[in-house]
């Protein structure tokens, strides 16, 4: 019955005092227990929330960047749990660039990527920042439940991101020379 049934109903027998009162007492039942509804909806609301925040891997106030003999800057990314991503990066250029796409970073495992081509006359590097868009694993294994999207292997390279990761680069030294 709904709130107003009970009201109808309420009305309809508003000379029997007892028998008001019970209805009056059931009607108050149903707002109470609509209100507990809605409390227990928003506690497992925050519930998804805190769950999301808590699988959004570390982000690393710096990631070192190196360069191989092929002259090229490369980065190395490592997941705590499995992850389907792309690979951006911020060169300064007021967007973001796709250097990687759809692919799977694995729990625990070091992946090499290459994030700008570095002539050996060229000291400065251009990239400033790696970011991540990040997804639950396609392959499965493991999910979030907060109702943000989900990786689509056609989805093109604006898809949207689950989790949105960013880490500045840093050149990492060369070794002095003796
Ligand atoms: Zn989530």
């Amino acid at each position: 019955m709904e709130p107003d049934d009970w009201i109808a109903l309420g009305t309809g027998i508003a000379g029997l005092a007892t028998g008001a009162g019970a209805i009056f007492y059931a009607h108050r039942s149903v707002g109470v227990a609509r209100e507990s509804e809605a409390t227990a909806r928003k506690v497992a609301r925050v519930a998804l929330e805190q769950e999301h925040d808590r699988l959004f891997p570390p982000q690393p106030d710096s990631l070192p960047a190196r360069t191989t003999d092929r002259q090229q800057l490369f980065v190395t990314l490592r997941m705590p749990r499995t992850y389907t991503a792309r690979v951006l990066v911020d060169d300064g250029s007021g967007g973001l660039r796709q250097v990687r796409g759809l692919m799977t970073l694995r729990a625990n495992e070091d992946v090499q990527v290459v994030v700008e081509h570095m002539p050996p006359d060229r000291a400065e590097m251009l990239t400033r920042a790696v970011v991540l868009k990040l997804w639950p694993p396609l392959d499965g294994g493991w999910t979030c439940e907060c109702g943000r999207e989900s990786a689509d292997e056609h989805g093109g390279g604006a898809w949207p991101e689950h989790w949105l990761w960013r880490a500045p680069v840093t050149r990492r030294a060369k070794p002095a020379v003796h």
